[in-house]
């Protein structure tokens, strides 16, 4: 253990970010890392507890807590706090395949499970996390590896998102030529048109795939499989496919006046955005504008978060969010203690702007919306929305949210943003390959294993697990690489 009383001699310091005023100007990432020597002292606060939660990555309660990577955290703390950037790199790049993208949007389960965060503020593991990366990028460390012997096994990965990319990486790296398929023009599923440029930018995921590409592993893009390429031949020219297709199956909101012009899909909005910035820096009018506009967003999570963030960038005129249900405690009830997962309320960095933009929290808690209206060419004008309190359901005992009779009001809206979760995955996919799926929609296997009911066809990601996280779907990415290698050699190293 490198300073036994580090966590007593530092405070934990933080990023700075740009202020609010400042950062809303543009789409950019908007902290300013820590310089490496005060990066080192963060590590140095870790006092290598000996029950290192934070990297259990277990279910403790109703929810995850921990990383669900098992970094090594305690190990690379205590190697940055020595100054050992190298090192520290290295052992991150044993449970990890892509820190880069972890250290900028994962919520860290790690810190909300770290033993200093008992009793007072966590380590700063993402910050310790993306300073290792950074860092190794800065010094060479991360440079393409190409694997030194090919098996002559073929796999076929369908979609590019965090979990495709990780199966890739460690199947590529064992040494199987792996070919992923993607529907869209660019790769990185919803890193790159989901999470929006301002929390991850979007060269950080082109920086990776030139090295994947230097590595072997090839990208077909505008490829829609089931659609463009028939499953049948995949299974014939590949000994493995591996569907890591997403949950892209939005929940709709199925109200009255539904139809009127105006109503959209975060999905398609922050995409639009995204596509927008990266073709035209956002010059040629081919995304939905927010400008100008009262936006509602439905959905209180962190989707209708970046909906927030990125109409105000656009220049919306107000933004109000949507929430069904009571706002959470801020801060935990005896009920929820360390190290389980904090069920309190956060305000994101949408919201923080909101506050500074506009002068109040942009979210309505037990409110939701009963009716859409729009004028006498079919554009959006206006919203009925209706309170909702909590009350049991007889039949199941569970607690349901009821409208509240005659709290009826209406608000003047010409933009919606749909952000109500997902469903699951797209049927064309899962009938073109003929797999099972189950009550959610989402591919079924057998407990622990990513293997479908058809030979040779496995899943993984969102598409497997249901909506989930960034770090998720690494995981789940890894895990199906290492059953897949384990099925065309025997035994796995992976
Ligand atoms: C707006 C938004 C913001 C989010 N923000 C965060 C965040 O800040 N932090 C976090 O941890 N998680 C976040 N998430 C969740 C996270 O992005 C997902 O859990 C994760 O990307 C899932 O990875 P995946 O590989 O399973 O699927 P996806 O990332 O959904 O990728 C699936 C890919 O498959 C492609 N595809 C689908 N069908 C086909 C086909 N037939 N042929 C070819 N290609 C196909 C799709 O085009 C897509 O590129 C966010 C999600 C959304 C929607
Ligand atoms: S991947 Fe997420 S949970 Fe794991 S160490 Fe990094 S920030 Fe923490």
């Amino acid at each position: 253990m490198g300073k036994p009383t580090g966590f007593m001699d530092y405070n934990r310091e933080d990023a700075e970010a740009f202020s609010v005023k400042e950062r809303i100007q543009n789409y950019n990432e908007f902290h300013t890392p820590l310089s490496k020597k005060d990066q080192e002292k963060q590590g140095a606060r870790c006092m290598e507890c000996g029950v290192p939660f934070c990297q259990a990555g277990m279910q403790i309660g109703n929810a995850f807590s921990g990383c669900p990577l098992n970094n090594l955290i305690p190990e690379w703390n205590d190697l940055i706090f020595k100054g050992c950037w190298e090192q520290a790199y290295n052992r991150l790049k044993i449970t990890n395949n892509f820190p880069e993208f972890t250290s900028r949007v994962c919520p860290a389960l790690c810190e909300k499970a770290c033993t200093c965060g008992a009793n007072g503020d966590a380590v700063t593991v993402r910050a310790n996390e993306y300073g290792i990366i950074e860092n190794a990028y800065e010094q060479g460390l991360a440079e393409a590896n190409p694997p030194k012997v090919r098996t002559g096994k073929k796999i076929a990965i369908i979609g590019s998102g965090p979990s495709g990319l990780a199966a890739a990486d460690q199947l590529n790296q064992r040494g199987h030529s792996v070919t992923v398929f993607e529907r869209s023009d660019r790769v990185g599923g919803l890193l790159m048109y989901g999470i929006p440029n301002m929390k991850l930018e979007k060269e950080v995921i082109d920086r990776k795939i030139s090295i994947m590409k230097e590595e072997g592993v090839e990208f077909k893009t505008g490829v829609n499989v089931g659609k463009d390429v028939k499953a049948k031949k995949l299974l014939d020219e590949y000994d493995r496919v591996i569907l890591c297709c997403g949950a892209s199956n939005p929940r709709d909101i199925k109200v009255k006046g539904r139809e009127a012009k105006g109503i959209y899909f975060a999905v398609d909005f922050l995409k639009s955005t995204t596509k927008a910035l990266l073709d035209n820096g956002l010059k040629d009018g081919t995304y939905i504008s927010a400008k100008g506009k009262n936006v509602m967003v439905i959905g209180g999570g962190d989707t209708g978060n970046d909906c927030v963030g990125t109409s105000i960038r656009h220049g919306a005129k107000s933004v109000l969010q949507l929430e069904m249900m009571p706002k959470l405690p801020d801060k935990r009830t005896a009920d929820n203690p360390w190290p389980q997962w904090p069920r309190v309320c956060k305000t994101d960095y949408g919201q923080e702007e909101a506050i500074e933009v506009f002068g109040h929290d942009p979210r309505v808690y037990q409110t939701t919306v009963k009716e859409f209206i729009s004028d006498d060419k079919g554009n959006l004008k206006g919203a009925v929305l209706v309170k909702l309190k909590p009350e049991k359901d007889e039949k199941t005992g569970r607690l349901m949210m009821k409208e509240v009779e005659g709290s009826e009001y209406t608000v003047d809206v010409e933009l919606v943003l749909i952000a109500a979760g997902f469903l699951g995955s797209e049927s064309y996919v899962t009938k073109a390959f003929g797999v099972e799926v189950n009550a959610r929609t989402n591919v079924a296997t057998a407990e622990g294993s990513h293997a479908t009911n058809v030979k040779n066809v496995f899943t993984a990601g969102d598409m497997h697990r249901g909506q989930s996280l960034v770090v998720w779907a690494i995981r789940e990415g890894r895990d199906v690489a290492k059953e897949v290698d384990l099925s065309l050699i025997g035994y796995t190293n992976l």
